[in-house]
C-alpha cells in the first residue's frame, strides 16, 4: 500500500472515534437522562482514551515524518499536502500529552458539565466550584505540556485558532475596546428604541416551524441533517451526511429562538458545504472557530438582522402572530430586533455590545490561569466587570458567571473566537456585497443561494486546508483586521439611532 493510502486508513479510523465522541456529546446535551451522567462520563473517556492512543501511536510519528519527506516537492494546496501538514501539527501537538491526562480531563469535564446544569437552575456557584478548579488546574497542567510558551493562555487558544497567538488577540482587542465602548455610550445617549413588540407571548411551536423554514431558505440540507433543543445551542458534525442543529426556544421573545436557529444553521451551511472528497479525513470540516464563527455571525446578523431579511421575512412572520404583530410597522419591527440594551446575558446580547462580554472572560480566565485571582473569586470579579464594562450588574450567578457552559466544558481558549468571528464576518461580508453587486435585493427578496454559493466557492469548500489567517487573506486580501466590522457597526447603528 502507498503510504499516503495507509495515511488515510488510519485518520478515517480517527474521524470513526471522533463522531463517536461527538454522538455521544450530542446526546448528552440532547436526550440523555439525568441518571446516565455517570456512565457517560466513563464511555466519553474510554473512548477518548482510544482515540488519543491511536493518535499519539509511534508508527504514525514515523509514518508523518516520511510522508513529509515525500511531500517537499508537492503542490502546498493539493489535498494530500494539506492533510499530511494537519495531521503532523496534530501530532506534534497530541504526543506532548500523557493519555493519563486526557483521559481525567475527558471524566472531570463530563461530571463538571452535569454539575453545571444543576448549579445553573439552582443558581448555586458553590455547588460547581470544586469541579471548575479542577478543570483550571487540569487545563494548567496541559499548557505545561508545552512549555516554554510565550503566554500560558497560547498553547490553549492554538487548539482552537492554529498559528494564532495571545499576543495577536490582545492587540487586536486592544484596537476595537475604545471604538466599541464609545459607541455604546454614543448610542445610550440617544432616546432608547421600543422592542416591546418582541415580548410577548409566542406560541413556541409556530416559533420553531418558522426557524424551520427560515433555515430551509437559507439552504440546510435536511437529509444530512437534524434540530432539536438543547438548554445551549450548538452544532455538530458526526460526518458530511449528518450535520445537526440544536436550538432553544423562549415562548416570550420572539426573535431569541429564530435568531438562534439561523445562528447553527450558518454553522451548519460550513460542514455541509465542505468538498465531499475531504469526508473522512480532519480535512473536512471547519478551518477554525473563529472561521466558523464568522459564518453563524454572518448569517445571525449580517443576514438576520438586516432591513432586507425582514422585508421578505416580515410579512410571514406577522401572518404566523397576526394578534401580537397585526399593528407594528416594518421599520418598528427591524428597529426592534437591532435595539443595543447593554445587559447580563452573552447569547442573548445584541451586535454592538457581545465584543465586552467576551473581553470580560478572557481576562478572567487569563487570570486564573495565572493564578492571578482564584475560581472563587470569580462571582465577584464577574460583577465588577460587568458594571465597569456595560453598566449592568447580575442579580444572581445564573445570570452572571453560571450562563455559560464553556468552562465547565473544559473549553477555556474558545470565547475570543466569538469576538474575532464577529470581525471576520465584517470582512467577508464586505467581499461578498461587492463580489454579487444584486446581494442586498436578493435577501429582500428571500433569495439566499447567490451568497451561500459564493461562500461555499470561496470558504466552504476548503474544509480546514488552510490556517485561518491564511485563509481570511485569500478571500479578502489581508489577516483579520476588526476595522471592517468597525465601520460595520458605526454605520448601522447611527443609521438606526439618528
Ligand atoms: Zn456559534
Amino acid at each position: 500500500m502507498k503510504k499516503i493510502d495507509e495515511l488515510k486508513q488510519i485518520v478515517g479510523e480517527l474521524q470513526d472515534l471522533q463522531a463517536v465522541l461527538a454522538v455521544l456529546d450530542w446526546d448528552q446535551q440532547t436526550f440523555m437522562p439525568r441518571g446516565g451522567a455517570e456512565e457517560r462520563a466513563a464511555q466519553t473517556a474510554t473512548v477518548s482514551r482510544m482515540e488519543h492512543e491511536k493518535f499519539t501511536a509511534p508508527a504514525l510519528g514515523e509514518l508523518l515524518q516520511e510522508l513529509q519527506q515525500e511531500m517537499n516537492n508537492r503542490d502546498p494546496e493539493s489535498d494530500d499536502y494539506c492533510l499530511v501538514k494537519v495531521m503532523s501539527r496534530e501530532y506534534n501537538r497530541k504526543t506532548r500529552v500523557p493519555a493519563e491526562l486526557v483521559a481525567e480531563f475527558a471524566r472531570a469535564t463530563t461530571i463538571a458539565q452535569h454539575e453545571w446544569e444543576q448549579a445553573y437552575h439552582a443558581a448555586d456557584f458553590a455547588r460547581l466550584r470544586p469541579h471548575l478548579e479542577k478543570i483550571f488546574a487540569l487545563r494548567r497542567d496541559y499548557a505545561a505540556c508545552f512549555a516554554p510558551y510565550d503566554h500560558i493562555y497560547d498553547p490553549l487558544l492554538d487548539e482552537f485558532e492554529p498559528g494564532l497567538k495571545t499576543a495577536d488577540v490582545m492587540a487586536i482587542f486592544n484596537k476595537v475596546r475604545p471604538r466599541q465602548t464609545a459607541l455604546i455610550h454614543e448610542l445610550g445617549a440617544r432616546p432608547q428604541l421600543d422592542d416591546r413588540c418582541l415580548h410577548q407571548s409566542f406560541d413556541p411551536q409556530v416559533q420553531w416551524d418558522f426557524g424551520v423554514k427560515v433555515a430551509t431558505q437559507m439552504g440546510y440540507d435536511w437529509n444530512r441533517g437534524r434540530l432539536d433543543r438543547a438548554l445551549h445551542p450548538f452544532t455538530t458534525t458526526f460526518g458530511l451526511g449528518d450535520v445537526r442543529i440544536t436550538t432553544k426556544i423562549l415562548p416570550d421573545h420572539l426573535t431569541s429562538g429564530l435568531f438562534s436557529t439561523m445562528h447553527e444553521s450558518g454553522h451548519a451551511l460550513y460542514e455541509q458545504g465542505v468538498a465531499r472528497h475531504l469526508a473522512r479525513t480532519p480535512l473536512g470540516t471547519g478551518a477554525s472557530l473563529a472561521i466558523h464563527e464568522s459564518q453563524s455571525r454572518l448569517w445571525e446578523n449580517m443576514v438576520g438582522r438586516s432591513r432586507e431579511f425582514w422585508q421578505w421575512a416580515y410579512p410571514q412572520l406577522r401572518q404566523c402572530f397576526p394578534t401580537q404583530l397585526g399593528t407594528v410597522p416594518p421599520e418598528t419591527f427591524y428597529a426592534a430586533v437591532n435595539r443595543v440594551q447593554p445587559s447580563c446575558i452573552r447569547t442573548e446580547a445584541d451586535e454592538a455590545t457581545y465584543n465586552m462580554h467576551i473581553m470580560l472572560r478572557l481576562e478572567l480566565e487569563i487570570a486564573v490561569l495565572e493564578q492571578k485571582i482564584t475560581v472563587a473569586d470569580l462571582p465577584e470579579i464577574w460583577r465588577n466587570k460587568m458594571e465597569e464594562y456595560l453598566g449592568v450588574v447580575p442579580t444572581n450567578d445564573r445570570e452572571g458567571v453560571l450562563q455559560d457552559v464553556h468552562w465547565s466544558c473544559g473549553i477555556i481558549g474558545y470565547f475570543p473566537t466569538y469576538a474575532l468571528g464577529n470581525m471576520i464576518a465584517a470582512q467577508i461580508w464586505e467581499k461578498a456585497r461587492t463580489a454579487i453587486p444584486d446581494l442586498r435585493r436578493q435577501i429582500g427578496r428571500g433569495e439566499f443561494m447567490p451568497l451561500r454559493e459564493w461562500l461555499r466557492d470561496h470558504l466552504y469548500r476548503h474544509g480546514s486546508k488552510f490556517e485561518p489567517q491564511e485563509l481570511v487573506r485569500r478571500i479578502t486580501g489581508t489577516t483579520i483586521d476588526p476595522d471592517p466590522y468597525l465601520n460595520y457597526l458605526y454605520d448601522k447603528y447611527r443609521e438606526i439611532y439618528y
